[in-house]
């Protein structure tokens, strides 16, 4: 059993943070609000014996920086602290609805959106599909470097990142797309949801779907696109009913996952209505 100092290393840097998980090698985690670290032992999970750098007192991963053309969140950043930063930029509304419904008013001020990407065992984060349907980048950081990827292949890499690499940042281009997010908790708000529907869509005159990006989350072990439910939106006026249905006949695409909150049927059988309540959002003075 370690103890002080090997246990628990408090970063004040970006770079600070990465030497000291390089120089810990496989012992060594990052540890940012602690809400999914803190679980790992009921999870039966391998983190309660590591050795934790915190990253919560690193400023510049604690900020929100708007541009022009790109939005750059650190990885710090809460949920609770993310949704207000948005809350009023245009084509963010589905990370908004995806960072302010998430868990609990006390778990969103101290949960981050690193935390959430990084939980690669955690099928049910909402801020997975968000970012996937946003066409988000990610930065790593570590001794190497830093390097931009996508979403999707960070999330094919995560479970894998190599000593000393970080995620330090989240890039979102500001597109003319509306977006929405939507999600199925069982029982209180607050649940993991048991499925989750992230869309994207530029919309062009009488609603026709010019381009379309949707994400789902929670029904696979990873939130991935639903590129044939995208495809079949395109060119056709946004409706919500036909989208349900459009959905409906798409389910074959996923191979659902059977778990405590509910089984794989069902978490397909939502996918419809979380479609149609999606596109409804999106539809101009809805
Ligand atoms: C009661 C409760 C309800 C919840 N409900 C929801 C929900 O409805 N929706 C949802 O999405 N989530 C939910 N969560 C899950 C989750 O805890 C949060 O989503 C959160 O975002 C995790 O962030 P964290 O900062 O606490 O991560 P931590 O617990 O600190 O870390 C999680 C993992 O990521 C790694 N990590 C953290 N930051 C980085 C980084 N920058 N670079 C590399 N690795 C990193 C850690 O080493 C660890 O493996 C809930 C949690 C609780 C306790």
């Amino acid at each position: 059993m370690k103890t002080g100092a090997d246990t628990f290393h408090v970063a004040t840097t970006l770079h600070g943070a990465v030497a000291a998980l390089a120089d810990r090698g496989h012992a060594g985690a990052p540890l940012a609000g602690a809400t999914w670290i803190m679980r790992a032992p009921l999870r039966g999970g391998p983190q309660q014996d590591r050795s934790y750098v915190a990253l919560s007192r690193i400023d510049e991963l604690r900020r929100v920086e708007i541009g022009e053309r790109d939005i750059t969140i650190g990885a710090c950043v809460t949920h609770a602290a993310l949704a207000s930063a948005l809350a009023h930029i245009d084509g963010c509304a589905a990370l908004v609805q995806a960072a302010a419904s998430s868990a609990n008013p006390a778990v969103r001020q101290v949960a981050t959106i690193g935390g959430n990407l990084c939980a690669w065992d955690f099928a049910s984060a909402d801020l997975v599909p968000a970012l996937i349907c946003l066409a988000a980048n990610v930065e790593l950081t570590s001794p190497d470097g830093v390097e931009r990827i996508s979403m999707e292949r960070f999330l094919a890499r995560r479970s894998e990142l190599a000593p000393g690499t970080l995620l330090s940042r989240i890039v979102v281009a500001r597109t003319a797309c509306g977006s929405a997010h939507v999600r199925l908790p069982l029982r209180r708000s607050g649940d993991y949801p048991v499925a989750i529907v992230s869309l994207a869509v530029k919309l062009g005159q009488n609603s026709t779907v010019l381009t379309a990006r949707a994400a789902v989350g929670s029904v696979e072990v990873v939130a991935r696109r639903w590129e044939t439910l995208e495809a079949g939106l395109v060119g056709r006026p946004l409706d919500p009913q036909a989208a349900a249905a459009l959905a409906g006949r798409c389910l074959d695409d996923f191979v659902a996952r059977d778990g405590v909150e509910a089984a794989g049927w069902y978490r397909l059988a939502v996918l419809p209505s979380l479609v149609r309540r999606a596109a409804q959002a999106l539809l101009p003075h809805s």
